[in-house]
């Protein structure tokens, strides 16, 4: 019995210790890791079966999509983005978080240049059943060209269809995805069918500087397109979406993105 009060009241002196006083407010979680911010968009993405269905809807819609327009053109194309829609790039972001490092090209680079990410739940199957229909398939993707190669390794590692040079249009110049997409059609190919987790990966228009609300306007236009020619992949842990809260200004600091972020919450009336 002694010792059990003894247990006790240790725990009450150690909870009064740690509680916080009003003067000096420490909220939960808040140890000073500026990537912390992506720590529930990650565990959406690694651990949530939720994810995981979310996927494998819009791979099936894109199935359908396929099957129902498989014989329209003697030239049927599909083009898909890579990261977030054909490869989990989630590892990267967890290490974000681990580490406390802020995304950079460096980093990245080293991620991608490992050629260890893991396909996108659902794309595998459906890019198996496009080749078989006799669809040519690009790959789309902002990945820089010096990556092609471990890309393609990455890819091939997977079993994934049609991975050769003639597939791939890696960004030069521009993100804006436009010219590559005139592209494929000069070559006289009907795009019969997008998969992207980034609304620029159909149109350009997503990906002007637009503020969140133009860029809902955008979507709310194109309505009529999402799940028949627009496969649309859950993303929650980056995109222009995040681009369009922070202004598309790259150079801010840790604490200013913070702030904006803050600032863009839309929080209820308590
Ligand atoms: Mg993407």
């Amino acid at each position: 019995l002694k010792a059990t009060s003894l247990t006790l009241l240790l725990g009450i002196l150690t909870l009064s210790n740690c509680s916080p006083t009003d003067e000096n407010q420490v909220e939960i979680g808040d140890d000073g890791n500026s990537q912390n911010y992506l720590m529930a968009a990650t565990l959406f993405t690694q651990q949530s079966a939720e994810y995981t269905a979310l996927c494998h809807q819009a791979y099936h819609l894109a199935t359908m999509q396929a099957l129902a327009l498989a014989g329209q053109s003697s030239k049927p194309a599909i083009i898909l983005d890579l990261d977030e829609t054909v490869l989990d790039n989630s590892p990267y972001t967890a290490w974000q978080v681990i580490q406390d490092r802020p995304y950079s090209p460096d980093t990245w680079t080293l991620w991608v240049l490992q050629a260890q990410a893991e396909a996108v739940p659902g794309a595998t199957a459906f890019l198996h059943v496009a080749d078989s229909l006799g669809y040519t398939i690009f790959y789309i993707s902002n990945r820089d060209t010096s990556h092609l190669k471990a890309t393609m390794q990455n890819m091939a590692d997977l079993g994934l269809p049609q991975v050769d040079t003639s597939h791939y249009l890696l960004k030069t110049n521009t993100s804006d995805k436009t010219e590559r997409r005139d592209a494929v059609r000069q070559m006289g190919f009907d795009i019969l069918l997008m998969v992207g987790d980034n609304l620029g990966d159909f149109d350009g228009a997503w990906d002007k500087p637009a503020n969140s609300v133009q860029r809902k306007t955008l979507a709310l236009a194109a309505a009529s397109k999402f799940g028949v020619s627009y496969i649309v992949l859950p993303n929650t842990l980056y995109g222009t979406w995040e681009g369009a809260i922070m202004g598309y200004n790259r150079d801010l600091t840790e604490a200013t993105r913070d702030s904006l972020r803050k600032q863009a919450l839309q929080p209820a009336n308590l």
